[in-house]
């Protein structure tokens, strides 16, 4: 099998560094009204953020079950998120047909920090045949293994047979939890990190999709 190329999702493939907040605002509400759960405005502010410990201790008080309140929040949160993509309010960048092009010849796979069933819809909603594509758990602890953990990058590569590669990202994290996974790493440029140093430890840098035809 050929040296594989890993990338993240979130400034990648999808315009801008990561969900907007309001997702999340509209997930633990619904989810909020699903348990028909009446927390106090300053719960609901906390329940609205993804801090675990917060999370648990809110839901303990309102006698809900802290794991299904997540399970509920992560799937309203990527409903949410399908659809901003399917209506265009969040846009793709341009130059993503070039791992649509690496992905004919070469092992490909899609690895983020965001939810699995967002990783999985956004794979089919671009159309690239990823040969992995690993999101996380909508679990606590599925939560604590995302990047700068190298955990979900190990699982790709477990489930692709390999020990090396390239992981692509466009923040410090990426290039971190590459590392770590025991991959080189390539620093993505984007708008929105512009203003960043080069991570120290990043094998290369880029400053679009495109350029990574020169370096397969
Ligand atoms: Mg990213």
């Amino acid at each position: 099998m050929s040296r594989p190329i890993l990338f993240d999702m979130d400034g990648v493939l999808l315009e801008g560094p990561g969900t907007d907040p309001q997702v999340y605002t509209d997930a633990a509400d619904t989810a909020l009204a699903d348990l028909e759960a009446d927390p106090t405005p300053a719960q609901r502010a906390d329940l609205r953020r993804n801090d675990l410990e917060n999370v648990r201790e809110h839901c303990e008080a309102l006698d809900i079950d802290p794991a299904r309140f997540w399970k509920l929040k992560e799937r309203y949160a990527s409903r949410g998120t399908h659809e901003r993509l399917r209506t265009g309010e969040r846009g793709l960048y341009d130059d993503i047909d070039a791992i649509a092009d690496l992905a004919e010849r070469t092992t490909t796979g899609l690895v983020t920090n965001n939810r699995h069933e967002t990783a999985a819809f956004v794979a089919d909603f671009v159309g690239i045949d990823f040969d992995v594509v690993r999101g996380r758990d909508p679990t606590f602890e599925g939560f604590r293994r995302r990047k700068p953990e190298p955990d979900y990058i190990e699982d790709a590569l477990d489930e692709l047979g390999v020990s090396e590669g390239l992981y692509v990202g466009d923040s410090r994290k990426d290039v971190t939890a590459g590392r770590a996974a025991g991959l080189e790493t390539a620093f993505l440029r984007r708008s929105h990190n512009r203003d960043l140093d080069r991570p120290a430890e990043a094998t290369l840098e880029l400053e679009s999709l495109a350029a990574l035809s020169d370096v397969v």
